[in-house]
């Protein structure tokens, strides 16, 4: 049905090229191509064998518009994933608008310099993306991504108006490492590391990182530490639900990692600007993603499960007043593992990533212009995610979250 170039070899790459090659009705062809192109022979061998699918592989530095321009030319595809790093966003949107071609990724754009996590660069390309003819959907992971589709699919089928959302990112898996992130450390790191913000009463309300912390039972996980921060879906959502009163977003934390990260951070490794070492310039926290463990590796070793979803309350569809209902889905490391060789942070992105980019190819999701997921009909994406590993449940509850 469609011709598809992912460009990014990391986890995430990886999850939804094997999902792609698991799905070739739909992905009749995939190409893969990153920075190091070692790294997208090794997912093409693991595809090969786990699905008989061929995945063409090239080595590109997306950060060079004009070679990007040029593979995508060469490669010919009608959509391009990008699963490479905040940072290519824009420069791979200028390539497929060079090219002709339709975009996706599944996080936003990002200064290197500065840890501003904004749709608005993403949003100033509309006009471009919409006079071409050329769709771009912004953000198709988990979350971003499924936290989004989840608020959408609760609007239309149970809520008239969502007065409040919270959206509780749960990990429940354990890497067996004494610090580790679960994706990209340099991206993580400098996520949690920025000031919380939360939107209340038409605008976000900043508040110092990890400064508010809750404790939240977690169905198939237990009880444990969550700490609100800000999450860019938070500015879609705001957006396109403008009767939301308040917007917060959570992620759970486990004691060992807040104390290395305090650590890591009063002694300077989190900085993102550069410093002299040795008569040569390097940026602390590009040196620590270098001895921190590959997120990639952790998959053989990661037990447990994630569990993320959103709580939302607003006035009931039926008339019947004011509810409240939590939608979810948790997803198993091992069996994720066992599936496509990573865990399950780099799964629940990567199905999604894969979902998103089938809504297009097949023209379920359609328009000229810069998209984000909150635009388009909820019900056939959320169709997919329960055939392709990422089955979610709705339950009601008696009220909001008590804080
Ligand atoms: P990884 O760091 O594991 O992989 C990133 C890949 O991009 C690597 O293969 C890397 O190449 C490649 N890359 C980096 N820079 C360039 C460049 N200039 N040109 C070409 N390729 C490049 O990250 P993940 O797979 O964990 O994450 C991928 C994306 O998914 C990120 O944008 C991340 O923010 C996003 N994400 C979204 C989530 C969501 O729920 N929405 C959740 C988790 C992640 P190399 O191997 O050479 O370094």
């Amino acid at each position: 049905m469609g011709k598809v170039l992912v460009i990014g070899a990391g986890g995430v790459g990886s999850v939804a090229v094997h999902k792609m090659a698991m799905n070739a009705d739909i992905f009749t062809e995939i190409t893969l191509a990153s920075r190091t192109v070692s790294k997208c022979d090794a997912i093409a061998k693991s595809v090969k064998e786990r699905t008989g699918v061929t995945v063409p592989t090239h080595a590109i530095d997306a950060d060079d518009v004009d070679a990007t321009t040029a593979l995508i030319k060469q490669v010919g595809p009608d959509l391009v994933v990008n699963l490479a790093l905040p940072y290519q966003d824009l420069s791979i949107m200028d390539a497929c608008l060079n090219a002709g071609v339709h975009y996706m990724d599944t996080a936003n754009y990002e200064p290197k310099d500065v840890a501003r996590f904004e749709y608005h660069w993403q949003w100033a390309y509309q006009d471009r993306f919409k006079e071409a003819g050329l769709m771009a959907l912004l953000g198709s992971g988990f979350d971003p991504g499924v936290t989004s589709v989840f608020a959408m699919w609760l609007k239309k089928h149970k809520l008239k108006t969502i007065r409040t959302l919270d959206i509780l990112d749960c990990n429940g898996g354990d890497h067996g490492q004494a610090f580790a992130t679960n994706f990209n450390p340099e991206i993580n790191i400098r996520e949690v590391t920025a000031p919380a913000r939360h939107w209340e009463n038409g605008e976000f309300v900043e508040t110092p990182a990890m400064g508010v912390k809750q404790q939240f039972d977690f169905e198939e996980v237990g009880p444990k530490n969550m700490y609100m921060m800000y999450h860019e879906e938070l500015e879609s959502l705001a957006r396109f639900l403008p009767e939301m009163e308040r917007g917060r977003f959570w992620m759970t934390f486990g004691d060992e990692y807040i104390k290395h990260l305090t650590v890591l951070q009063n002694v300077g490794m989190t900085r993102i600007d550069p410093v002299m070492y040795n008569g040569q310039e390097i940026i602390p926290l590009q040196f620590l993603k270098a001895v921190l463990p590959e997120p990639s590796s952790l998959g053989e070793t990661t037990k447990g499960k994630t569990n993320i979803g959103d709580i939302a309350t607003g006035e009931a569809l039926d008339g019947s007043g004011e509810k409240t209902f939590y939608i979810k889905n948790i997803c198993d490391h091992e069996d994720a593992y066992e599936e496509t060789g990573n865990q399950a942070v780099s799964y629940t992105t990567g199905v999604p990533a894969m979902i998103g980019a089938a809504m297009i190819l097949t023209g379920t999701w359609t328009g000229d212009g810069v998209f984000n997921m909150e635009q388009f009909d909820p019900d056939p994406f959320m169709d997919m995610l329960n055939k392709h590993g990422l089955p979610w449940k709705v339950e009601e509850l008696d009220g909001p979250l008590p804080f």
